[in-house]
């Protein structure tokens, strides 16, 4: 049995260093495996190519991210399981990103930065908050995290799963119309999915009342770029704050990168921290060997 881990190097020292302490006995190799038929475990962010032939007696692949939608699930042989990092700043950093984002488009951060650049000195009408409504699209660890965050602030809170899920104060919806309609700041928190691939498209910013805003912070192929800038200079949706784009980084001069309802990060929302991530894993592969459920298996069939 060995472990072989292959992205950041220096993230791997950490890894390395977490692994000799609790399963000293677990060959761990950085880079690649001498032998990689003996590798029971990979810690990657991308599949190595042609996985099955050289990797026969893989059982877990670990997502050095929070995603797994970057790995091709084709390619990983099914008796594989895939499992996504799971580690407490994940959400932590979360909760800051989307309280930052949901304050800003709540107090019009976007226009009175477009007013101080212009030399402009003129206040609009504070909003109280119990009447802007919030949207969470995905009720997972991030959403149930965020809505968490928002609560002390007084604005109603809704979310949107594909089951049904109850969580104290928020109306939990599975019904994207009915959710959309009473939604004025949508916050997206969800997997990519093929069923999440496109869902924000002209249609579905159509169903937001009118002068509603985005905090995006799935992933960029959930999102059809043109709609949403149509929906901007329409006057459909008043701003949005972007985490994610398809591709990142943008191209330079990508109309995203100017447009002045747009504040734009570069997927910075959350960053895994090397050492919490190397506990997960190492409390991952434990589970493994003892035969017990591992932490943040996903479920192939659903894509998360
Ligand atoms: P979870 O798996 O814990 O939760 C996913 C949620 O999305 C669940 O509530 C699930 O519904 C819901 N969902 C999935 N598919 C659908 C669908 N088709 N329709 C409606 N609801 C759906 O994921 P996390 O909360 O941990 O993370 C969510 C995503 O956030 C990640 O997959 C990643 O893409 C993104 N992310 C982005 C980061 C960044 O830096 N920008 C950092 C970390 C994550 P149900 O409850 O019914 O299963």
């Amino acid at each position: 049995m060995a472990l072989l881990f292959r992205s950041d190097p220096a993230r791997g020292a950490v890894f390395r260093d977490a692994f000799a302490e609790a399963l000293p006995e677990l060959p761990f190799h950085i880079g690649a495996a001498p032998e990689p038929e003996a590798v029971e475990y990979i810690v990657t962010w991308t599949v190595p190519e042609r996985l099955a032939e050289t990797h026969p007696r893989l059982r877990l692949i670990f997502s050095v991210g929070a995603g797994v939608d970057q790995f091709d699930l084709a390619a990983v042989p099914a008796g594989v399981g895939v499992v996504r990092m799971l580690e407490p700043g994940i959400p932590e950093q979360m909760r800051e990103y989307v309280t930052m984002a949901v304050l800003a488009l709540h107090r019009d951060l976007p226009g009175y930065l477009v007013q101080q650049r212009a030399g402009l000195w003129q206040s609009g009408r504070n909003r109280p908050a119990a009447e802007r409504r919030i949207g969470v699209m995905g009720l997972g660890q991030l959403g149930a995290a965020v809505l968490g965050a928002l609560a002390p602030f007084g604005f109603p809170l809704a979310g949107w799963s594909r089951s049904p899920r109850q969580i104290p104060g928020v109306d939990c919806y599975t019904d994207l119309p009915a959710f959309l309609a009473r939604t004025d700041i949508l916050v997206c928190l969800l997997p990519l999915t093929a069923e999440t691939e496109g869902l924000m498209d002209a249609g579905f910013f159509a169903m937001l009342p009118a002068g509603a805003s985005l905090v995006h912070a799935g992933r960029g192929r959930q999102l059809d770029h043109g709609a949403l800038l149509a929906a901007l200079d329409g006057g459909r949706l008043s701003g949005a704050v972007l985490d994610v784009t398809e591709p990142e980084p943008l191209p330079a001069g990508h109309p995203f990168r100017s447009h002045p309802q747009i504040l734009l990060t570069p997927h910075i929302a959350c960053q895994t921290r090397a050492a919490d991530g190397a506990r997960h894993v190492v409390a991952g592969v434990m589970a493994d060997r003892a035969g017990a459920p591992v932490p943040g298996l996903i479920d192939r069939a659903r894509g998360y």
